[in-house]
């Protein structure tokens, strides 16, 4: 029996199928998941197409996670569908270009905003708009993609400030779901090469770090998909009682000083 047989699990973040959250889409389903996507705006073909890659090619829905209406729509649509729902991946960030790349400076407040409503309020307004899904189910796992933000970093700028909001969020959460046996917990993955990454100008500079220092070894195409493999066991009855916690996922970079 898979690990997550019987569950139904709402994927966020799909645009390529470089995505970590494709992966994770990939992996829930080989492992016995129910699969719905959700694509964003004028990428929303692009998410189409490249579901049908998928062992199951799954129904993608709309949702920009900036519009409540969009939350709306796809709660009652997944509410008709499943009537429940077990999982929540959040595979969500974007910063306008002022606020990657440089120095924290150079943004104002208009476009520091829009990274920290998308990259980090999001995971609450996700969180929020499908609980009564989750509370039908008896409860819930959701699971958030992150970039350790324990310390600044070159060319991460306000993303690394969004990060470090979303860690926050995370913990507020699980405090505050725990007693609807919602669990909410992060990945902190190392660098992987997606869109969302290449966006980054700078980022070869993570690339070269990791490396040299992880102790593990890293590669930047995952290609043992380990960060999908640890939201799909966070996803899973594996860990019932680990909420409010970030499982880092990065060759142990994270643990090493120099
Ligand atoms: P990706 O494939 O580019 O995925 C980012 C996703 O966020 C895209 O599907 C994007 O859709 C979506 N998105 C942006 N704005 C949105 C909005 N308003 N509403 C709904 N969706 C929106 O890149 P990825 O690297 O897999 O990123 C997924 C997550 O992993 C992000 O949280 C990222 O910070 C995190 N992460 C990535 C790395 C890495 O090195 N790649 C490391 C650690 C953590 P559109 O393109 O249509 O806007």
């Amino acid at each position: 029996m898979g690990l997550l047989e019987g569950k139904r699990i709402l994927v966020t973040g799909v645009l390529t199928d470089d995505s970590l959250a494709f992966g994770v889409a990939d992996r829930a389903q080989r492992e016995g998941a129910e699969v719905v996507l959700t694509g964003h705006d004028r990428a929303l073909s692009l998410t189409r197409r490249v579901a049908r890659k998928l062992p199951n090619p799954p129904e993608v829905l709309e949702l920009d996670v900036t519009h409540p209406e969009h939350l709306d729509r796809v709660r009652d649509e997944l509410g008709q569908r499943w009537g429940g729902l077990d999982g929540i991946l959040h595979a969500i960030a974007f910063a306008p270009p002022e606020c990657l790349g440089g120095d924290v400076l150079r943004a104002d407040w208009e476009q520091v905003a829009v990274a920290m409503e998308v990259s980090a309020y999001s995971l609450k307004a996700l969180t929020a708009g499908l609980l009564p899904l989750m509370e039908a189910a008896g409860g819930g796992s959701v699971v958030g993609l992150d970039f350790d933000a324990t310390v600044a970093w070159p060319a991460y700028a306000w993303m690394g400030v969004a990060k470090a909001a979303l860690e926050s969020l995370a913990r507020y959460l699980a405090r505050d779901l725990g007693s609807r046996q919602v669990r909410v917990n992060l990945v902190a993955a190392g660098p992987v090469r997606t869109m969302a990454a290449k966006s980054i100008p700078g980022f070869g500079d993570f690339e070269e770090a990791w490396n040299v220092r992880a102790p593990l070894g890293w590669d930047v195409r995952d290609p043992q998909g380990a960060v999908a493999r640890a939201c799909v066991a966070l996803l899973s009855d594996l860990f019932p009682m680990t909420t409010g916690e970030i499982v880092h996922v990065d060759g142990g970079y994270h643990a090493v000083g120099a």
